[in-house]
């Protein structure tokens, strides 16, 4: 049996990436009547039928499943944002990462458009994510500032782009491989919206091995799936520190002897992240509370 990588379903087809050539599989009826659903990203064996055309014969286990979009076996995010233009705006940074970490992602944080600023105008920025244990990269899509570095983490990865709109997304990937194109943030966006269009995302293959998928991840930053007691697991800098409150219940909001509060008081855990935990706690509360 030969094996391969599914990069695009379509009706009951699917697109196998298998060395460097596609073979359009369907799968053998048994996995109908167990009505499993193989998706972009799942790994899988098949036999030949024609010079391009097979039948899965075996899926291989799921090391992990993103929902939106729905891909299987994704290893990593790189996070965008727009140094300037739009300006980079730490809590929507925070918002990204936290869904990035129940997500169980490898993080890159990209900060994009660095050609249009001064760079020594980030540092803060830079070393507040890096202190954390972040891999923060700086690019400019338009003139190749960090192309290479970030070529080179892509390659044998699967790897999903998220961030804001206008962050440059669709401009890096096309700078790291002229003819990739992610689809729009704003246009998956409607199209997903549709009752009755349901878009798939595609995984695309790199010069050099690996995929991304075409399609930015989660772009609706809710919080609905989080537990308010699971938040701190999401905020590692926190998550460090929380062991230390006097009580093991402590959600790090107004609980006596909170060691999360003495951090953020002395610097230990910046302000702004503190800040940004209380914001998504309180939006989980809420949210809470209309059920
Ligand atoms: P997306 O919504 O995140 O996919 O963002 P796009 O890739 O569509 O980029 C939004 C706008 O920013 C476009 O007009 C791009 O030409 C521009 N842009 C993207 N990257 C850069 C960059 O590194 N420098 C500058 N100056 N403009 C950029
Ligand atoms: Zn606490």
């Amino acid at each position: 049996m030969l094996n391969g990588i599914v990069v695009k379903a379509y009706n009951s087809y699917y697109y196998i990436q298998s060395g460097n050539k596609i073979v359009t599989c369907k799968l053998r009826g048994r996995f109908k009547k167990e009505r499993f659903s193989l998706i972009v990203g799942d790994e899988i064996s098949y036999t030949l039928t024609g010079p391009d055309k097979g039948i899965i014969e075996e899926i291989l286990p799921r090391r992990s499943m993103l929902k939106r979009p729905m891909v299987a076996n994704v290893n990593q995010v790189v996070l965008t944002f727009a140094a300037v233009n739009p300006d980079i705006n730490p809590s929507l940074v925070d918002r990204f990462l936290v869904i990035a970490e129940f997500s169980e992602l490898d993080i890159i944080i990209c900060i994009n458009k660095v050609d249009l600023t001064d760079i020594d105008s980030l540092p803060n920025l830079v070393d507040r994510y890096k202190q954390i244990g972040y891999k923060v990269l700086t690019t400019a899509a338009k003139t190749g500032i960090g192309i290479d570095e970030l070529r080179e983490l892509l390659y044998g990865k699967i790897s999903v782009f998220a961030g804001p709109s206008g962050a440059g997304k669709s401009t890096l990937l096309n700078t790291i491989q002229p003819g990739l194109e992610l689809t729009t943030g704003e246009v998956s966006h409607k199209i997903g919206r549709g009752k009755h269009t349901t878009r798939f995302a595609e995984l695309l293959p790199l010069a050099g091995g690996g995929f991304v998928v075409d399609t930015p991840g989660f772009s609706f930053t809710e919080f609905t799936d989080i537990e308010q007691a699971h938040l701190m697991d999401y905020f590692p800098e926190i998550a460090k520190v929380a062991p230390d409150c006097k009580f093991n219940t402590c959600l790090h909001y107004k609980e006596p002897q909170c060691a999360v509060k003495q951090a953020a008081s002395d610097g230990r855990i910046h302000p702004d992240r503190y800040q940004s935990y209380l914001e998504i706690l309180t939006e989980i509360k809420e949210n809470k509370k209309g059920y």
